[in-house]
């Protein structure tokens, strides 16, 4: 069987880490997150970590170099043959441009994405009350985090939105089990 790629895009907050993870578990896809990426070898002070958080710190994006690279590496590694779920990445066109390029070498391509719909006012209530200790979780960090995913969306989304039927919308304004079943179903009918 291919393995089956899919993109979680959205917002800080709209809660695409929480459904990539329950999604990847119930369905056998691993999740790629660049943002837990990046904290894993920031706990490790590897040298990619430390480089990183000069850039996460700032709620900045952290260079395409080091990125892609970061994920370059990830996808070498054995658990991703049946596939994974994207969650943070692409950020960029060039990011997104990389991601194709990646992925051909599996014989593989962005099946879907999946664009998490969520108003800025509830993303940034979400992002305020989240009590997970993260450095970028401070008020002034998360309002440039909430103002740059506006133009990520303009640099990511139109590489995607040119491809009919790749894209499909959640509201991510709902309980976690509600936008989990949309899901699922999404992904199911990719599966098949
Ligand atoms: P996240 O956990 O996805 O909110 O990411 C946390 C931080 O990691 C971001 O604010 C960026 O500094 C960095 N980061 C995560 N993913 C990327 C990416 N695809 N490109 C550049 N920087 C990223």
């Amino acid at each position: 069987m291919k393995p089956v790629f899919i993109v979680f895009f959205g917002p800080p907050g709209c809660g695409k880490g929480t459904q990539a993870k329950r999604i990847g578990d119930d369905l056998g896809l691993v999740q790629v997150s660049t943002g837990e990426l990046f904290r894993k070898h920031l706990s490790e002070k590897t040298r990619l970590g430390l480089k990183a958080q000069e850039y996460m710190a700032q709620g900045a994006l952290v260079p395409d170099e080091i990125t892609i690279g970061m994920v370059r590496e990830r996808l070498q590694q054995p658990d991703i043959k049946t596939g994974a779920i994207f969650d943070g990445f692409p950020r960029t066109d060039a990011q997104a441009r990389a991601l194709d390029d990646l992925l051909s070498e599996f014989g593989g391509k962005v099946n879907m994405v999946i664009d998490f719909a969520l108003p800025i006012q509830v993303s940034r209530q979400r992002l305020m009350g989240r009590q997970e200790g993260r450095a970028d979780d401070r008020p002034e960090v998360i309002e440039k985090r909430l103002n740059d995913h506006a133009e990520v969306e303009a640099r990511v989304m139109p590489h995607y939105g040119a491809k009919p039927g790749l894209v499909k919308q959640i509201d991510a304004n709902r309980s976690i089990d509600e936008v989990h079943e949309d899901v699922r179903a999404l992904i199911k009918g990719v599966l098949c």
